[in-house]
């Protein structure tokens, strides 16, 4: 059952007023508006949380994190049913995330009961050292503070609520105030009454989490600016990304922003792949594309070609698989209209062909398919600028220096794929210290969308992939964010944390 509310503290708070949803199917739904005045609540009570959580034994926060899992999948059917009302992803999706959701939360539990993240060190005293002793330092890894996760429109479960985010800083032992995305209110507050019920079940501080529903800009601007918070989560555009990091950075203490922003995600097929493999490509390219309306941050809107009857072949393959798929409602009326005037601004610029187009409109994408010589788009900028949608452009580079051009072109990307064979290796092998230094992820002979929450995985890059290029927001090693070294030298035991005593 909803009931509209912000979570702050363990309470549900009405708002002084209200704004309704803007379902993709069903009734609009009164939710409150939140306030700076919310935000600060919230964020005294994460800081009031602090000291209790981040003392917590590994053993029950990684229990705790078990527990919202269980209490997630409690509520799996409710989650579902509003989730595909207000976001128009469709039932297997939106199971498939809550899937991914709780798994995350749980491989967070084992990961903090193994703890190799707390990357422990000693060296030990040496009081006989000449010329002077050497003291005893260890040295640990400590949760930083109270910590802001932005939800995120097209992740309404696994990058929002008690998504990545929120996971690894509760891991960490951090505190956390989430800024609902006003895309999806009711599933963020169903998942928060998961949050809030493992939160009693384990009797823990009401400050640990609240849940902030979206309002006007000033909801964000002063939940990034408060004092007490330490560091933020956030995945959205780069407009919005790099206006709340600037804030972070204007702060009279400035803070950490780890944004994930935008990407096109180029792939390079090199030419012996293209040649025995070109239609199959083209055809695994037109389902990645297209998953999810292209509402990926990993969507491969790029495809770099050696111009020639091979890259004829894959364009009209290409041009086929694509034709054939239905229209998909997208997460929002605002984005369906920004994925329009992506598609217009592509159209316009000098040199663009038109391959594929069609009718969208309203809540609707269908896809589209564009190409242009090397030569137009190394001469552009705004062709390496990411649109939000299914649309893919084709570079058709003259040789295998202009594949290397369009590489070092490139700005910062979250993916680059290669698509080779055994014969395109020294290409292959001369693109890769390029792409090392563009990609998070750098993957051969598939497709970027699906991101695996493993151990090994780096979801980030250099700017605008990300506004913090040694940080990865999916797996384990994203818990790194909200955590700070201390280093302890000569306490006694009783002093020191519990991870570094025995
Ligand atoms: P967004 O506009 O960046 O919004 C994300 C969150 O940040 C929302 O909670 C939003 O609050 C808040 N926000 C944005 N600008 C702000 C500002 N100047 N001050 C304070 N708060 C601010 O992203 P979106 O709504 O998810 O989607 C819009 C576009 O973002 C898409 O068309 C797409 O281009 C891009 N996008 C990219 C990714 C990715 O993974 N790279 C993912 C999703 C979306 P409000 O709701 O109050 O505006």
């Amino acid at each position: 059952m909803l009931n509209g509310h912000h979570l702050i503290a363990g309470q549900w708070v009405a708002g002084a007023t209200t704004f309704l949803s803007s379902p993709a199917s069903g009734p609009a739904l009164a939710f409150s508006v939140g306030t700076p005045a919310h935000i600060d609540a919230a964020v005294q009570a994460a800081e009031a949380a602090y000291p209790s959580f981040s003392a917590l034994s590994r053993t029950t926060r990684a229990a705790f994190l078990d527990r919202i899992a269980d209490e997630i999948e409690a509520r799996g059917a409710e989650i579902t049913a509003i989730g595909t009302a207000e976001t128009g992803l469709p039932t297997a999706r939106l199971e498939g995330e809550r899937g991914r959701t709780t798994g995350q939360l749980r491989l967070f539990a084992s990961h903090i009961r193994a703890g190799d993240y707390l990357d422990r060190r000693h060296d030990a005293a040496q009081p006989d050292r000449k010329p002077a002793p050497r003291p005893d330092i260890k040295m640990v890894q400590r949760p930083i503070g109270p910590v802001a996760v932005f939800g995120a429109s097209n992740f309404p479960l696994a990058f929002s609520t008690a998504g990545g985010d929120t996971a690894s800083a509760l891991a960490a032992g951090c505190p956390v105030v989430v800024k609902g995305h006003s895309a999806h209110p009711g599933t963020a507050e169903i998942v928060a009454q998961a949050i809030h019920a493992a939160i009693t079940a384990l009797g823990l501080h009401p400050g640990v989490f609240s849940l902030v529903q979206g309002g006007k800009r000033d909801v964000g601007e002063s939940l990034v600016q408060h004092p007490l918070i330490k560091a933020v989560g956030f995945t959205g555009s780069l407009g919005g990304g790099r206006a709340l990091f600037d804030l972070c950075a204007r702060r009279p203490e400035p803070i950490p922003f780890f944004g994930e922003l935008g990407s096109v995600n180029p792939m390079f097929l090199l030419p012996a792949a293209l040649h025995a493999r070109g239609d199959a490509i083209a055809k695994g390219w037109a389902g990645s594309l297209t998953m999810g309306a292209g509402q990926f941050c990993t969507n491969p809107g790029i495809a770099v070609v050696m111009d020639g009857p091979a890259a004829q072949a894959f364009i009209t393959a290409a041009q086929d698989a694509l034709a054939q798929t239905a229209s998909q409602t997208m997460l929002t009326d605002g984005i369906a209209s920004a994925y329009r005037a992506g598609r217009d601004r592509v159209a316009a610029q000098t040199g663009v062909r038109a391959v594929l187009t069609s009718v969208c409109d309203l809540r609707q994408a269908t896809p589209y398919l564009f190409e242009v010589s090397g030569d137009d788009w190394l001469g552009n900028h705004a062709l390496s600028e990411e649109v939000f949608g299914p649309l893919g452009l084709i570079v058709r580079v003259r040789d295998a220096a202009q594949m290397l051009a369009v590489a070092q072109s490139l700005e910062g990307q979250l993916t680059c794929t290669l698509h080779l064979d055994e014969a395109d290796t020294d290409l292959g092998q001369t693109l890769m210290p390029i792409l090392e230094r563009k990609a998070g992820r750098i993957l051969a002979n598939g497709f970027p969308t699906g991101v695996e929450v493993v151990d090994a995985q780096v979801h980030g890059g250099p700017y605008p992939a990300s506004t913090n290029f040694g940080a990865t927001s999916v797996g384990t090693l994203s818990i790194r964010r909200w955590l700070r070294p201390v280093a302890y030298q000569n306490l006694p035991e009783a002093l020191l944390p519990a991870d570094l005593r025995g």
